[in-house]
């Protein structure tokens, strides 16, 4: 299993890039309008010197709006040009199911034809979510922190999808509060469940907020990155221990 860093699309790109080389990959989000010159795209190539890339399409960009989609195939192109193997997509909220399917379909046969397999990130619940991915003919990037919004049995039913998840945001949901740490004991528990996965699972990193004695931290770049790296370094024995 590999641990990776998600980067913040709203800050620094290149900072960032140079942050998730202290883990094992990286997933990029690209800020929404994103406008990169060749130059600069040329740069990035060399200072990711073949690390391994996820891509994840903004979750703001919606199918059904022109320049949306045109941003979707632009992000999809550019992750491939990045080396990028894995793209996760949530599906558009304002969208019905059928139409969320169908453009489901027509991404993944563009990603298809790069050699890139699209991912579909649970943002509902896992009815709805299990629908989409048979008629689309998907496989899951499971977001536990998504799940748990729901309730821990909601989390429970998406992990019994077992090898058809192919990659993991480990995060939290604290009172109302998406995506923060975990506790020592919590995450015990749900790393219990994931090291019953695919052995190749990526796992990244989508904690934002450190709660700390009931309070809410809202962390700044590198105090973050210290939280996730000693994160990191817990986690990894925990892992072994239980393979
Ligand atoms: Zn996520």
């Amino acid at each position: 299993m590999k641990i990776g860093y998600t980067v913040n699309p709203n800050a620094d790109l290149f900072e960032q890039l140079n942050l998730s080389k202290k883990f094992d990959f990286v997933e990029i989000t690209f800020d929404v309008h994103f406008n990169y010159s060749d130059k600069e795209i040329e740069n990035i190539i060399r200072l990711l010197d073949n690390f391994l890339v996820i891509g994840h399409i903004h979750w703001e960009l919606k199918f059904n709006v022109k320049e949306d989609h045109d941003e979707i195939i632009k992000s999809i192109g550019l992750f491939s040009k990045f080396g990028a193997r894995i793209i996760v997509i949530h599906q558009s909220e304002i969208f019905n199911l059928e139409e969320n399917v169908a453009y489901l379909k027509k991404i993944k046969e563009y990603c298809d034809s790069l050699n890139l397999e699209l991912l579909l990130e649970n943002t509902l619940n896992f009815e709805t979510t299990l629908n989409i991915l048979n008629s689309a003919g998907l496989s899951l990037t499971l977001d536990t922190a998504h799940a748990l919004a729901i309730s821990q049995s909601e989390l429970d039913k998406f992990f019994s999808l077992q090898g058809r998840i192919k990659h993991l945001h480990l995060g939290n949901h604290y009172e109302g509060i998406s995506h923060t740490s975990f506790s020592d004991k919590q995450l015990e528990d749900i790393l219990s469940r994931i090291i019953k996965l695919n052995k190749d699972l990526t796992i990244s990193f989508e904690i934002f907020k450190n709660i700390n004695d009931g309070q809410v931290d809202e962390m700044e770049s590198e105090e973050k990155v210290k939280l996730l790296l000693s994160l990191k370094n817990k986690i990894i024995p925990l892992l072994r221990r239980q393979e």
